[in-house]
């Protein structure tokens, strides 16, 4: 069997590690960092991520407050808005959380955000700095990735890495990171021929789709190290049971809350070829917030 590599319990280090550093800033600068955070609109999973997120800040003593403009808002009530808070000493960071209503233009309005202040790593100033390994924030899921690989001592350097997915906050600063690390990088997407022959030749496999479970494990090269960022929601059961080959467990889970997240990954069969693996939930999903704390924490330090 695979080692499940434990998202929670790394967030859990990162947290403590964070606490020491918001004490510090206090302490140095007087106030706590300070995150804000524009929920557009009334998207039940945003204010979900949203909720979890204001959560962690408390915890960590990061001051932070959440704006929630209405779905009506258009282009130009949100650009003056993320001015104000550009404007603000004490917001360190700001997370436009996306998805914004389809009549926003969500590239301005991400655009707006002034790059030191822009603790999700997506503006292009930042991408910049990533793609030539200069500071700064990086996007918080592959930053997370990253930790995991680190504090598990899976060795990057020389690796084979192929990531699936070419997405801007997944995907590409994926595959920069594991290439600033010296991991020989694929990077595959929906037009790559014989995928599953690219997959194959990956020590770290990192999948990044939105697809349930369709990395199997003619995908995985025995021992290799994959990583599922996927995180696919299944309400219907006969697709649930079709997906996950009937297996009792998963089903159990089903039937007790009448759906199951499901990763890229099929998980049964990466349990079995894989070295080590990330289960869905509490693999990738709990670091992507510790990054975002880590991020805004280092917003304030350099301000
Ligand atoms: P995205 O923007 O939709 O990108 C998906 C990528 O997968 C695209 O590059 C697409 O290729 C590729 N793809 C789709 N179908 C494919 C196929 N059949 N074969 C090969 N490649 C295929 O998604 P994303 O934002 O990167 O997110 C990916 C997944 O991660 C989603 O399930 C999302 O919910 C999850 N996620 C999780 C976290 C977390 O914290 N755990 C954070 C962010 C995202 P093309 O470019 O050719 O279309």
């Amino acid at each position: 069997m695979a080692q499940i590599l434990d998202g929670n319990q790394i967030r859990d280090q990162i947290k403590a590690e964070c606490r020491p550093r918001v004490e510090r800033l206090v302490q140095t600068k007087g106030r706590p960092p300070g995150l804000a955070v524009i929920l557009v609109g009334e998207n039940p999973a945003s204010q979900v991520y949203v909720r979890s997120k204001t959560r962690t800040g408390d915890e960590l003593g990061i001051y932070n407050e959440t704006l929630t403009p209405p779905a009506s808002s258009t282009t130009e009530d949100l650009l003056e808005l993320v001015g104000t808070l550009n404007r603000r000493p004490e917001i360190d960071g700001i997370l436009v959380q996306l998805p914004l209503p389809p009549h926003v233009d969500t590239a301005r309005v991400l655009l707006a955000v002034t790059p030191e202040k822009d603790v999700d790593g997506f503006h292009p100033c930042n991408i910049g700095n990533l793609a030539t390994a200069r500071p700064g924030p990086r996007p918080c899921t592959p930053a997370g990735i990253m930790e995991m690989l680190h504090r598990n001592r899976i060795p990057v350097a020389g690796k084979r890495a192929v990531v699936i997915g070419r997405s801007d906050i997944v995907g590409k600063p994926m595959a920069l990171l594991l290439l600033h690390e010296n991991a020989t990088v694929t990077i595959c997407h929906s037009k790559t021929t014989d995928l599953p022959g690219v997959c194959r030749e990956a020590d770290i496999l990192v999948a990044a789709i939105g697809r349930p479970a369709m990395v199997t494990r003619d995908f995985i090269k025995p021992g290799a190290t994959v990583i599922d960022v996927g995180i696919n929601r299944i309400e219907d059961r006969a697709e649930a049971v079709k997906l996950l080959r009937g297996d009792a467990a998963s089903m159990a889970r089903f039937d007790k809350a009448g759906r199951i997240l499901v990763g890229d990954v099929h998980p049964l069969d990466v349990a079995e070829v894989a070295g080590a693996d990330t289960p869905v939930p509490g693999g990738v999903g709990p670091l992507t917030i510790a990054m975002l704390m880590l991020n805004t924490i280092a917003a304030c330090e350099r301000a």
